[in-house]
């Protein structure tokens, strides 16, 4: 099987779309599954995000859709031949953007809809015509509804993040997308697991599929280095920033276990000169993608998120993780260190583990199916003397509990400076593994090894087109 993008017999204006990406090998994705996309066969892909699966779908499309190209204004040389579904708003975008990028030198045409949005724009751009739709099941409904988006010339489709999608209970919405396409057609299905459920999907709705799978489930990538350290609550943020200090990190992701909890923590680091953005499901859609592209375009040094709002965010090569709580559900700890050590990059994931953590370490222990060293921090300094400030008056004011991470905005006579264990801190060597010193490589008889956790995807605001007629509007307060 080839491993280098040149050994596939893509069209020009695709490879060169490739290589203006930067990519040279596959990741083990692309190499076992663009060969069969470009044969026409269906697809069953265990794989998460972060490994590379976008491309592994969408340039066999592409190059399979290459046959429709035209440069005709008229709509109706422009229906739609792929549709890719997936669960939020965030990834449908990523994905979009990377379609768009693929298919840059060539004349197929993209859109991307969903919902939280206007969509009079979306309605222009897919009565324009487009070969190829990324879409949001609930938004596409809507679409469909008012005749936007004709599905009748369908010859592929795409369930991205199917797992997710059950999840969010998507079912009976892809039940009725999927009604509308020719029975005639491509079916391709990524997800994380293959539960009982996906393969029940698989069973109804995919031809003969061929099943490859590349991430093996609650695995954490080698590549991540990975720390426990016992700190106080009171101590985390001292414990952040002299770790961000010691370890020259240019950006990290922060991930807290509640909404509330993000808000303040952001609040806190940008007073004490951290440049810091929160992502938590309070936050618009809007103010959501603003917050992820300053992010990605370096404006911001940490994102402190919650995990419902991470989930399904394509930020690669971000060097550090901080669990600044430790996750509630041990899964949940795969994803969040998932962000760092992506496609090969080596990174780095931090634990601030606090005196009631006991449990929540064990089940993470249980599921790495290792034992976890807790490492104590040696302060180089001492911490700076907190403020009170408004902010927290107005919480207390509006009768909220305070939260005992806050107390470094407290007076100093109300905090007591922990004894620390006389340990000096020492990074242990993270453990590699060998096939990370590799080129993607990947062979026929190989199930590659995980590159990363998996990333369960944001579960989307209901736009108000949107009929809340499935468990969805539960979810989203449960953050
Ligand atoms: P995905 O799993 O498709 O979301 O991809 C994760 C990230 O890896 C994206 O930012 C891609 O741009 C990047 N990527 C995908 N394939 C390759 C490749 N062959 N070489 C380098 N980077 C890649």
């Amino acid at each position: 099987m080839p491993s280098s993008f040149s050994n596939l017999s893509l069209a020009e204006p695709l490879s060169r779309a490739v290589a203006e990406m930067g990519y040279e090998s596959m990741t083990p994705i692309q190499a076992q599954a663009i060969p069969v996309v470009l044969q026409g066969r269906d697809v069953m892909g265990a794989a998460q995000t972060g490994t590379g699966k976008t491309a592994a779908f969408a340039l066999p499309l592409l190059q399979r859709l290459l046959k429709h190209e035209n440069t005709s204004t008229s709509p109706a040389r422009h229906p739609v031949r792929a549709l890719v579904l997936l669960p939020t708003r965030e990834l449908a975008d990523q994905v979009a953007q990377q379609v768009k990028l693929f298919a840059k030198n060539t004349n197929l045409r993209s859109a991307v809809v969903f919902g939280g949005i206007d969509m009079k724009p979306q309605t222009l751009e897919l009565k324009r015509g487009v070969e190829v739709l990324v879409a949001t099941p609930g938004r596409l409904l809507d679409h469909i509804e008012a005749k936007n988006a004709v599905l009748n010339q369908v010859e592929y489709v795409v369930l991205d993040e199917a797992d997710r999608m059950l999840d969010i209970g998507f079912l009976p919405d892809l039940q009725r997308i999927l009604s509308y396409l020719p029975k005639q057609r491509t079916t391709l299905l990524f997800s994380a697991t293959f539960s009982p459920e996906i393969k029940r999907l698989a069973n109804s709705y995919l031809q003969d599929p061929v099943t490859i799978e590349v991430a093996r489930p609650n695995e954490a990538a080698s590549t991540v280095e990975q720390h426990f350290y016992s700190v106080p609550d009171e101590e985390k943020r001292h414990a952040l920033k002299q770790i961000v200090r010691q370890r020259g990190l240019k950006q990290a992701f922060v991930f807290v276990n509640s909404k509330l909890g993000c808000a303040r923590l952001a609040r806190s680091l940008e007073r004490e000169g951290m440049n810091t953005t929160a992502l938590h499901g309070d936050k618009s859609q809007d103010e959501r993608l603003k917050a992820l592209s300053a992010f990605k375009a370096g404006e911001v040094d940490l994102l402190v998120a919650t995990d419902v709002a991470a989930r399904g965010l394509d930020i690669k090569d971000v060097p550090a993780v901080f669990n600044f709580d430790v996750p509630f559900n041990a899964e949940d700890y795969v994803h969040r260190i998932g962000r760092t050590g992506r496609a090969g990059q080596s990174g780095l994931a931090v634990t601030f583990v606090s005196g009631n953590d006991v449990r929540l370490v064990a089940d993470i222990e249980k599921l790495l199916k290792r034992k976890i060293e807790l490492e104590a921090i040696e302060f180089d300094e001492d911490k700076p003397r907190g403020r009170i400030n408004d902010g927290r008056r107005a919480w207390r004011e509006a009768g909220e509990v305070g939260d005992p991470r806050d107390a470094l905005d407290a007076p100093p006579r109300e905090r007591e400076r922990p004894a620390r264990p006389p340990r000096e801190y020492r990074a242990p060597a993270a453990a590699r593994d060998p096939f990370f010193d590799q080129p993607y490589e990947a062979s026929a008889a190989e199930v590659a090894p995980a590159w990363e956790a998996s990333a369960k995807p944001a579960a989307s605001r209901v736009s108000a087109n949107i009929k809340t007629k499935r468990k969805v509007a539960a979810l989203f307060k449960s953050e």
